[in-house]
């Protein structure tokens, strides 16, 4: 899996223009039909209807699900709005309290947070090589006082390092960048993977 940008107009053109990266060679992907269209539950309550588009490596030949930024893998609700869970967490919310706040099953949050917390030193480490990656200078997060704030003032570092960086991708919200950065896997099973770098 791959992430890209929401707009499926911009992803049509990279895929035609040979844009776009095989993540396991770096070979060309050409489009490849699509996937099954996903239903992801926005900020409010808001639904938009995903169908991601299915990419080929020219060279290796596996197929990659191009999914949206806006989107987690195996996760219905936005990247925006775990996001915002988490980010409640990292300021000593319970689930009950974030999940209130955004109006989602206390169960759901729960989940989050629990998956987000059993991996919390991993995510800080993750995204404050990325935010070194992304250097010359970057300003890294002092420590915010638990291991789930630790990671979530990461990630927000990491993504102000990536649009001082790279200023032609204009304002990227943090927790589509988390998600772009994370392949979509911030919460899903087995991410990040040990020693892999964060180009
Ligand atoms: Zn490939």
């Amino acid at each position: 899996m791959l992430t890209v940008e929401a707009s499926a107009v911009s992803v049509e053109g990279r895929l035609a223009a040979g844009d776009l990266c095989c993540p396991c060679c770096a070979g060309v992907l050409a489009g490849w039909g699509w996937a099954r269209e996903r239903v992801v539950r926005g900020p409010g309550g808001r639904l938009t209807r995903l169908r991601p588009r299915r990419a080929r490596c020219r060279a290796c030949k596996v197929t990659h699900v191009l999914l949206a930024v806006l989107a987690l893998a195996r996760r219905a609700d936005a990247a925006e709005v775990v996001g915002a869970a988490l980010a409640a967490a990292a300021r000593g919310a319970g689930f009950r309290l974030a999940a209130a706040g955004l109006g989602r099953p206390p169960e759901t949050v729960r989940g989050w947070l629990r998956r987000f917390a059993g991996r919390a030193e991993a995510v800080r480490v993750f995204f404050t090589a990325l935010a070194a990656a992304a250097g010359p200078d970057p300003v890294m997060p002092a420590a915010a006082g638990s291991p789930v704030a630790d990671a979530v003032a990461a990630i927000a570092a990491a993504a102000v390092a990536v649009a001082a960086r790279w200023p032609e991708l204009g304002e990227v919200p943090v927790w589509q960048a988390a998600s772009a950065a994370s392949g979509g896997l911030l919460l899903a099973p087995g991410w990040p993977p040990a020693g892999r770098n964060t180009s």
